[in-house]
């Protein structure tokens, strides 16, 4: 904790005084220009990520980027999304998993109950992600370690925009375009992010566009690969 209480002290005394009007501005308020979903995992900074200021991003985040659908039951995921696109106005939503992730990892390593610890929070969230466990159980039966947990959080990201569509407030403004949904995934060791382009079906990393440069596009998000 004492690295932290010195980093309050350096960001009051420096950090913020290089962006003075930045702060002074946002004390009348916020208006973020994306809602970014991501993990609660430590090595994801949104801001840091995206090159992006106090301000700009409305940040949800959770134990695997996960949004209940609408009616299973009253939580915070949805009262943030309806904030934001109801109060705040946002458009643009975008899911963000990343690569390692602990909690797609839990998702599918099979666990005898009385070998774990008990985590019975953890267990019942992750039913939320129930869709995504049993896609890649039946699309990628061949995949294992580090290339399985890639792919269940890719899978993952889709099907949490797919639950994002359940909430009425998204629902009634989806097919309108007057919210756009985002799936993106964020590699931890390279600092790379890739999009899901709907159009072909995969990830892509961005900076990669033209499309049809086929080689720098990833199979992820291809379902039946394996
Ligand atoms: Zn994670």
């Amino acid at each position: 904790m004492h690295d932290l209480v010195k980093g309050v002290h350096q960001f009051h005394n420096v950090g913020r005084r290089q962006h003075l009007e930045l702060f002074e501005n946002l004390k009348h308020g916020q208006n973020p220009e994306a809602c970014f979903i991501t993990c609660a995992d430590s090595r994801i900074l949104p801001n840091l990520i995206t090159d992006s200021e106090p301000g700009q991003l409305f940040t949800i985040r959770n134990v695997g980027n996960l949004i209940p659908c609408y009616g299973t039951s009253n939580n915070g995921e949805m009262a943030a999304v309806e904030y934001a696109v109801v109060e705040l106005g946002i458009r643009d939503l975008i899911i963000c998993g990343h690569t390692g992730c602990g909690a797609m990892k839990a998702l599918m390593t099979p666990v005898d109950p009385l070998q774990r610890p008990h985590v019975p929070s953890v267990v019942n969230w992750l039913k939320h992600a129930d869709a995504t466990a049993e896609i890649v159980r039946t699309h990628y039966p061949n995949l294992s370690g580090d290339e399985l947990i890639q792919v269940t959080a890719e899978e993952n990201v889709l099907v949490q925009l797919e639950h994002l569509k359940t909430l009425p407030v998204i629902a009634a403004r989806f097919p309108t375009g007057d919210v756009r949904l985002h799936g993106w995934m964020y590699k931890i060791d390279t600092g790379e992010v890739f999009y899901f382009d709907s159009e072909v079906g995969q990830f892509v990393k961005f900076g990669d566009e033209p499309r049809d440069d086929s080689s720098q596009k990833r199979k992820a998000g291809t379902r039946g690969k394996s």
